[in-house]
């Protein structure tokens, strides 16, 4: 899901996705159409400006959810990756995982504790605002938020993954069995199970005439459904990968590429016939500068290839994730999930002595699948931060 960068928001990177606009408009249709009800007497002009405020503001307290998360997170020590506005609300994307049960319940009850706070603020202040004397359009926008944001907050409680409160069911299960992996597919399940009611409770809605709100409720239920089947497989392959070595699954003494040579030399006399995508660079003087990968070519035009240099357009080393041979492949991965690219250089002292690419991850993952067909396992290996991960809704 991309989105467009919006600049930072309290240090974390955030993006607004198109899809935001459909919301935005639902929202705004979703309350002029009841303010004259709770408010009569004035212009459809004036009922579509007041929702179109109101639809502005609850973007505004969906982004006020998303904050909490992220706040949150960084004072745990989590690394928050950036926090984008949706179709379904928000997404903080997190780089890691929470180091203890603690954690993750304070990370995910954070967004909800936040929304339910906005309700009881924006409920206050209808009440202060009648006692005012003050007219009737404001008082129902004020109600209406404060509704809103009640249901946001309860809904997303509901225990199930990529919920919040799958999150807090995934923090109790850890406490409780002391097994992060296995209360995150323990949520993944419950997630599912809660979807396929959500789709029920759409389904009956929309045959009793509620068209809209009915169908709106399944897509949601979907959504989870969908999310709720890729967190489980993710879990279930970091499962796969636990007690794994980088050593065992890298490419061992990798071919490596001449900085000094033209690119065009670089595809006709080492790229064509080989079978690799990924390339340390070398130096004249032997050491290791950085990587080359077939992305990084792409995006040279052919008339240049033969006026560019490998070592011009390398990945320099600063920037390639670096790992050792002793290390864990999960804590990689989490690196990778939060870095650039999906290579890592397997160094051992001032050595690379390997190399681990996606095909190389997804060797390993389709290996355990085949020892152990009884288990599902995500097809291949997908990056953290593309499909499974740390991922949350609303
Ligand atoms: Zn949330």
């Amino acid at each position: 899901m991309g989105g467009i960068p919006l600049g930072r928001i309290a240090g974390f990177p955030l993006h607004v996705n198109w899809s935001v606009l459909v919301i935005l408009w639902l929202f705004t249709w979703s309350l002029a159409s009841t303010l004259p009800t709770t408010a009569a007497g004035y212009s459809p002009t004036a009922y579509w400006v007041a929702g179109a405020c109101g639809a502005t503001v609850l973007l505004a307290s969906l982004l006020a959810h998303e904050l909490a998360h992220a706040i949150v997170a960084r004072r745990a020590g989590v690394k928050v990756l950036g926090v984008t506005l949706w179709i379904f609300g928000g997404v903080t994307r997190l780089g890691g995982e929470a180091k203890t049960p603690q954690t993750a319940f304070r990370i995910a009850v954070a967004g909800p504790a936040t929304s339910l706070l906005l309700a009881a603020l924006f409920a206050g202040t209808g009440v202060g605002l009648r006692a005012l004397g003050v007219g009737h359009m404001i008082l129902g926008v004020a109600w209406w938020l404060a509704g809103i944001n009640a249901l946001l907050g309860i809904f997303n409680l509901m225990p199930g993954a990529p919920l919040d409160g799958g999150q807090v069911l995934r923090a109790w299960l850890w406490r409780r069995h002391g097994d992060p992996m296995r209360a995150a597919v323990g949520a993944a399940r419950a997630g599912r199970t809660l979807a396929f009611v959500l789709i029920a409770f759409g389904l009956l809605e929309f045959l009793a005439g509620a068209m809209v709100a009915g169908v709106w409720l399944a897509f949601i239920g979907w959504f989870i459904f969908t999310a709720a089947h890729t967190d489980e497989a993710s879990a279930l392959t970091r499962n796969a990968l636990t007690g794994v070595r980088v050593a065992e699954v890298m490419t061992r003494q990798p071919h490596t590429a001449p900085a000094w040579i033209t690119v065009q030399d670089f595809i006709e006399r080492y790229l064509l016939g080989d079978r690799h995508s990924g390339y340390p660079v070398k130096d004249r003087n032997g050491s290791i500068s950085g990587l080359i990968t077939l992305t990084q070519l792409r995006q040279v035009e052919p008339s240049n290839r033969s006026s560019t240099l490998v070592g011009d357009i390398a990945m320099p080393l600063s920037q390639v994730p670096i790992a050792t041979p002793d290390e864990p492949v999960t804590t990689l991965l989490e690196r990778l999930a939060s870095g650039h690219g999906n290579r890592a250089l397997v160094v051992e002292g001032a050595l690379v002595v390997g190399i681990v690419t996606p095909s190389d991850l997804t060797r390993l993952v389709d290996v355990y699948r085949l020892a152990k067909p009884d288990v599902t396992v995500a097809h291949g290996y997908r990056r953290p931060s593309e499909g499974g991960g740390v991922r949350r809704i609303l």
